[in-house]
């Protein structure tokens, strides 16, 4: 699959680069809305991932213009300082948004997930991106968490840890796994985020039987019995 990075900042478009080199993917690297919008012809990628913050366009704009000319499937990237809701990610027409930093592995897991949806001719059918768990339905492409049916507000990267961790229930994920897929690589905060992070997760499904702690190991996702 041919995927275009369009990325200003070297140093993300590099771990992007990194990331994706051990992956079957063709990617090509540019770093404005204008090279964006010609290598859209002269690349012709099957995906786009897209920062929104570039030196010489907005990227809500290359997104609208990339939609004039193709249908190719967007992943918008948006920084903290630039959030975007996915109302308005859907509105420009992009597929999918990740929000800075991500982590690889995530984002290997969005690519394909957007890249299956759109390679499925069939409309009707049921988005992969959505999984129950018995009362709690989480949905990737609409970034929504439901227990019972009740919406359940999650931050960001709170859900991020819980679709990597539920991705494969009662998997044991080490917390140097989890930094590294959920953060980032280049992360070196302490471990006591995490922890938070898992703890707030615990909470606001209001049991911590979702999110086993595996003693000197790390995590594991499971439906409470
Ligand atoms: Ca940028």
């Amino acid at each position: 699959m041919r995927i275009l990075i369009v990325e200003d900042d070297p140093s993300v478009a590099d771990g992007i680069l990194d990331g994706l080199a051990s992956t079957t993917f063709e990617t090509k690297h540019v770093a404005t809305g204008a090279d964006a919008l010609a290598a859209i012809q002269d690349f012709d990628p099957e995906l786009v991932l897209l920062d929104l913050g570039l030196p010489d366009m907005d990227g809500t704009d290359v997104c609208r213009e990339i939609r004039k000319i193709s249908s190719v499937p967007i992943i918008v990237v948006s920084a903290r300082d630039e959030e975007i809701d996915r109302v308005i990610a859907l509105e420009i027409g992009a597929d999918d948004y990740v929000v800075k930093p991500f982590g690889m592995r995530e984002l290997v897991a969005r690519i394909k997930a957007v890249a299956r949806r759109s390679s499925s001719s069939d409309a009707h059918v049921a988005p992969a991106a959505e999984r129950e768990f018995g009362i709690l339905k989480i949905d990737r492409r609409a970034i929504r968490v439901t227990l019972n049916g009740d919406e359940i507000h999650l931050t960001p990267k709170e859900f991020e840890l819980l679709v990597y961790l539920s991705e494969d229930p009662g998997a044991v994920h080490r917390r140097t796994d989890i930094l590294h897929d959920v953060w980032d690589t280049n992360w070196y905060g302490t471990t006591k985020t995490l922890d938070a992070h898992v703890a707030a997760i615990r909470k606001k499904l209001g049991d911590p039987a979702w999110i086993e702690s595996v003693r000197g190991v790390g995590f594991r996702f499971g439906i409470p019995s």
